[in-house]
């Protein structure tokens, strides 16, 4: 992978490194890092894993709360950035761009706004929440881009437990990750580190 990624960079190609987290690779995002840079890649998008299709078989490797808040005081470390990792919280993916110095982009959840297509024209709200909105092939796209359960999966009213208490503005939880490991799609972000966070830095003032 290594001579592949070399070429790529001579050719010259833009490229970038895209990095599923799980708790087997959690500890390696230093060297990813290292090596990212030290072949000129333009930059690194980090994901976490969500146990869906056959990654059910691997489930117990979703990263725990604990270890995301880690990841995320990593990077803003790695990044140079003197920001709380809470300020993270709400998006669901980073993309580093090694540019000019270090800048970092967050992707917040875009339920409602994009959408995934499976060869058998299954529609589903996010590639990683497969509960089919409706078929392509059966009907329009308008028609299956307004299900009804876009506009429950992003009202507040309808979610459970603390994203449904919350008032954290742009941030839902993440559905899929609550559909993959709860199995509700409208269960609380077993990810979200808020109210520890809150907690500690309350004790600390
Ligand atoms: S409780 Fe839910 S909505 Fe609030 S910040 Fe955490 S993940 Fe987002």
């Amino acid at each position: 992978m290594l001579q592949a990624l070399t070429h790529l960079v001579e050719a010259p190609f833009r490229v970038v490194l895209m990095v599923t987290l799980h708790q087997e690779n959690l500890g390696e995002v230093p060297k990813i890092w290292r090596l990212a840079r030290d072949l000129g890649l333009s930059g690194i998008i980090f994901e976490r894993f969500v146990p869906e299709g056959r990654g059910k078989d691997m489930a117990s490797a979703v990263l725990r709360k604990e270890e995301w808040q880690r990841f995320l005081e990593e990077l803003c470390a790695l990044c140079g950035f003197d920001i709380a990792a809470l300020s993270l919280l709400s998006y669901r993916a980073f993309w580093v761009e090694f540019a000019e110095g270090v800048s970092l982009l967050g992707a917040p959840c875009s339920l409602g706004e994009s959408f995934c297509l499976m060869p058998d024209g299954t529609v589903f709200p996010c590639r990683r929440l497969p509960i089919p909105l409706g078929n392509l092939l059966e009907e329009d796209l308008a028609v299956i881009t307004t299900h009804p359960l876009l506009g429950k999966l992003k009202n507040r009213e309808s979610l459970r437990g603390k994203c449904r208490q919350c008032s954290v503005a742009g941030c839902l939880g993440c559905r899929a990750l609550a559909y993959a490991v709860l199995g509700d799609p409208f269960g609380e972000d077993p990810h979200c580190f808020l109210q520890e966070a809150r907690i500690s830095t309350t004790s600390l003032s």
